[in-house]
């Protein structure tokens, strides 16, 4: 049964599929970017079967495989296009990838330095990094989306589309970064040491793979984040990243403010969204780094669920399971695995858009508790 939780009057998705970014900047200036890249990876997955979510290719990009790593580090600045005021919403999916030509005619009127600009860069896994001496699986890089200009926020988050490492589950790592076992039971049993390095991931009841809608998710996600000034560190954008889960940490924390790893649940009762909480446990929650980021990291996953209460996404129980997770062991920055919905939840692009604008909402809102947190001395 697929219950569909919809909203009276749902808004449309604010941002389009793709590589396409129109950010509105503040009335009167009223600046928008259109960012648009070539360094698209992903078009081979399984994303196709929902072209309104896949970014679409750049239509002048090059093909060939073998010179994709160096255009992408060439191209750091991305395409800017100017000014227009339409919402992104309004304009019609075949220009996606265009510049309606009847809005570029405000292209004169704005002035470079009025320009919110995105700039993507890879960022490779690198022995010095802490914790980096965990990871079994670490050859590929990750790409970070940084944004300058009247739009941006200064901060980055991490957006993790959960598995698609291919040969990760048969891989082990070590729980924890101290080698104590682990304190609960989940896919690898409490008192294990070595987990699973990347698991492949539940297939929903339709027959289609976890990691292909995490991944959707995630390019979802990205774009909105970008539009609301984030600079965005995503670990996979294709179906297959070679980034175990202690490698997609160690990343993060390093070059992100907050870590976010999207899954769906292996339930098949529709049960709503939760986030997995740092286990109530005085050992756990002592361990060198989780002492440190348990607190930020609860934050995290309340914020989060909250901005997708506040959409109208059912949320389980009350929207946190506690759970002794690699990620969370080797987090040095507020992380979260945060659990869309289960196997027998809608995955359409309409319920994608939704999920990915409560999850932004809840970064914003993050953000804001943590700077007051700050600010306050909590
Ligand atoms: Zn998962």
């Amino acid at each position: 049964m697929r219950s569909r939780k919809k909203a009276g009057s749902d808004p449309r998705i604010p941002v389009l599929a793709g590589m396409i970014i129109l950010l509105v900047l503040a009335a009167g200036t009223a600046g928008i970017l259109i960012h648009r890249s070539n360094e698209r990876r992903a078009e081979e997955t399984a994303a196709e079967a929902e072209k309104e979510t896949e970014p679409e290719e750049e239509p002048e990009q090059e093909a060939g495989a073998e010179t994709k790593t160096e255009e992408r580090q060439a191209k750091i600045v991305a395409d800017t296009l100017p000014n227009e005021t339409k919402a992104p919403a309004e304009v019609p999916e075949s220009t996606v990838g265009t510049v309606p030509e009847e809005e570029s005619t405000l292209a004169e009127e704005s002035t470079a330095a009025e320009q919110t600009v995105v700039a993507s860069e890879l960022i490779p896994f690198t022995e010095e990094l802490r914790f980096a001496e965990y990871s079994k699986i670490h050859t590929d890089p990750a790409v970070l989306y940084r944004v300058s200009g009247p739009g941006a926020r200064g901060l980055t988050v991490c957006v993790n589309a959960g598995h698609g490492t291919r040969g990760g589950a048969s891989v082990k790592t070590q729980c924890h970064p101290d080698g104590t076992p682990k304190v609960t039971g989940g896919s690898t049993a409490a008192g294990a040491l070595t987990a699973t390095a990347v698991s492949g991931g539940m297939t929903f009841r339709d027959g289609t793979p976890e990691p292909v809608v995490t991944l959707q998710e995630a390019l979802i996600l990205r774009d909105i984040l970008i539009g609301r000034g984030y600079n965005v560190l995503m670990i996979r954008e294709t179906d297959d990243v070679q980034l175990d889960n202690i490698a997609r940490t160690v990343l993060a924390n390093s070059y992100a403010d907050c870590h976010i790893a999207l899954h769906w649940d292996s339930s098949e009762s529709d049960k709503g969204a939760f986030f997995m909480s740092v286990p109530d446990n005085g050992g756990y929650k002592n361990m060198d780094p989780v002492k440190d980021t348990w607190e930020i990291s609860e934050l995290l996953g309340e914020s989060l669920i909250e901005g997708l209460r506040n959409r109208g996404v059912k949320i389980w129980s009350d929207g946190s399971l506690d759970m002794d997770l690699t990620q969370t062991s080797y987090s040095s920055v507020a992380s979260v695995d945060i659990e869309l919905g289960d196997r027998v939840s809608p995955h359409t692009p309409e319920q994608l858009g939704l999920l990915a604008e409560g999850l932004a909402d809840g970064v914003d809102l993050f953000f804001s508790r943590a700077g007051n947190r700050q600010e306050t001395g909590q």
